[in-house]
């Protein structure tokens, strides 16, 4: 057994603001959002970075951005636009070693990030 926050998210051992889920795919609201909407949109299955992606992980991958499409349309931002990102590694910013897509928008987002 891993011990893995999001892992423990997707078994229901800790609660978290679910918003979205697809057979692959669960989505629920960061608890420190940097934006009026920011939502996790991560896999099911233990991923723990970009680097470990498989290419049998492909169509896995693609779910992640067809829900992201799908919540950024539930949230009203698809017109205004939205980011998507995904960090990896410490350097970059990436705390939770399990994928996941970050969601932001509601407000002006400046570009190139921090
Ligand atoms: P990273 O820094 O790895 O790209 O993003 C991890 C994100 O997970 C952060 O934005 C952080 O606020 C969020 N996060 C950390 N712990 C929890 C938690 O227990 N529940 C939720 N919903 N989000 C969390
Ligand atoms: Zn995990």
């Amino acid at each position: 057994m891993i011990d893995c926050l999001f892992c423990k998210i997707v078994a229901g051992d800790i609660p978290a603001d679910i918003i979205h889920e697809t057979e692959t795919t669960l989505a629920f609201r960061d608890i420190n959002p940097q934006a009026p909407t920011h939502v996790l949109i991560i896999p099911k299955e233990h991923i723990e970075t970009i680097n470990d992606i498989t290419d049998e992980q492909q169509a896995l991958i693609g779910s992640l951005y067809t829900a992201a499409r799908d919540i950024a349309k539930q949230e009203g931002l698809a017109e205004d636009g939205y980011r998507v990102v995904m960090n990896c590694g410490e350097k970059a910013g990436q705390s939770v070693f399990h994928i996941h897509l970050h969601l932001l928008g509601g407000r002006p987002l400046r570009w190139p990030p921090g």
